[in-house]
C-alpha cells in the first residue's frame, strides 16, 4: 500500500437543493503516495478548506470516497472516525488555536493523553518535537507569550504529537508576515521531512508551493493540473 491518501470522486454541495445552493467540489480524484508532500491552491472560496475538512474526516462528502493509510473511512461510525483522526491525521490552521490556559509543552502533551499514551513519554515526545521547530526553551511558557511563528510552530508538534502519517495543512503560515511566514515554512518542511510524512498543503504562496513535490490546483470544483 504506497498511497496514504486517495480521494475519489469527491463531491460536496452547501444548503442543497435551497436557493442559495452552493456546488463546491464537483468530483474531486487526489491521490497522495506515502511521504509525497503536495501544495493545494486554488483562488478563495474554491473549496481547499471544505476538501482539507473532508480528507481529514472534519466533514463528510455528498458522495465518493476517503481512504487513509489503506483504510477506506467511507461509511465508518464516529468511534472509527474519530480514532482515525486522533492517530491518523494532523491538521494545521492558518491561525494556531492552542489552548490559551496551557503552556506550549501542554498543549502538545494534551492530544497525547486523549490517545492513552502515559505522561511521561507524552511529555518527552513533546520535547523532542519542541526541540526539532527550536522552541524546546520556550516550553513552560503560555501561547500569549510567545510571538505568531513560536505559536505556528507549537501548533506543527501539537499537529504531529500523535505521530500522525498523514498531515493536512489550511494556510499553515498564512497569519504570518512574508518574512517569517518563509522562516517558519521551512521548519515546517524539516518536520514533515524529518518525520516522513505524507501532506497536503494549501497556500496561496506560488514560492512556497514550489517547494513541495507536487502541485494541485482547483477551479470550479475540479482539480485542474495534478
Ligand atoms: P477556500 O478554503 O478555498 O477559500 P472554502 O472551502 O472555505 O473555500 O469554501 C468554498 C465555498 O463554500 C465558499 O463559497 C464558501 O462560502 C462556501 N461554504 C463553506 N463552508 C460552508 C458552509 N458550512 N455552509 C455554506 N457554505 C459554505
Amino acid at each position: 500500500m504506497n498511497n496514504m491518501l486517495e480521494i475519489k470522486g469527491i463531491t460536496k454541495t452547501y444548503n442543497a437543493g435551497k436557493p442559495n445552493q452552493i456546488e463546491v467540489l464537483r468530483g474531486i480524484d487526489l491521490t497522495i503516495a506515502r511521504g509525497e508532500v503536495v501544495a493545494l491552491t486554488a483562488p478563495s472560496g474554491a473549496g481547499k478548506s471544505t476538501l482539507l475538512h473532508i480528507a481529514g474526516l472534519l466533514d463528510v462528502p455528498d458522495a465518493g470516497t476517503v481512504t487513509i493509510a489503506g483504510q477506506d473511512m467511507t461509511g465508518l461510525g464516529d468511534r472509527r472516525r474519530t480514532a482515525m483522526r486522533r492517530a491518523g491525521v494532523g491538521f494545521i490552521y492558518q491561525f494556531h488555536h492552542l489552548l490559551p490556559e496551557f503552556t506550549a509543552l501542554e498543549n502538545v502533551v494534551l492530544p497525547q493523553l486523549a490517545n492513552a499514551v502515559p505522561v511521561a513519554e507524552a511529555e518527552a515526545r513533546a520535547m523532542t518535537l519542541l526541540d526539532k521547530v527550536g522552541i524546546s526553551r520556550r516550553a513552560q511558557h503560555r501561547p500569549a507569550e510567545l510571538s505568531g511563528g513560536e505559536q505556528q510552530r507549537v501548533a506543527f508538534c501539537r499537529a504531529l504529537a500523535n505521530g500522525p502519517g498523514l498531515l493536512l495543512a489550511d494556510e499553515p503560515t498564512g497569519n504570518l508576515d512574508p518574512e517569517t511566514s518563509d522562516l517558519v515554512f521551512d521548519v515546517l518542511m524539516g518536520l514533515v521531512r524529518d518525520e516522513g510524512l505524507s501532506a497536503l498543503i494549501a497556500t496561496h504562496n506560488h514560492e512556497l508551493a514550489g517547494k513541495m513535490d507536487r502541485v494541485v490546483k482547483l477551479n470550479a470544483g475540479r482539480v485542474v493540473s495534478a
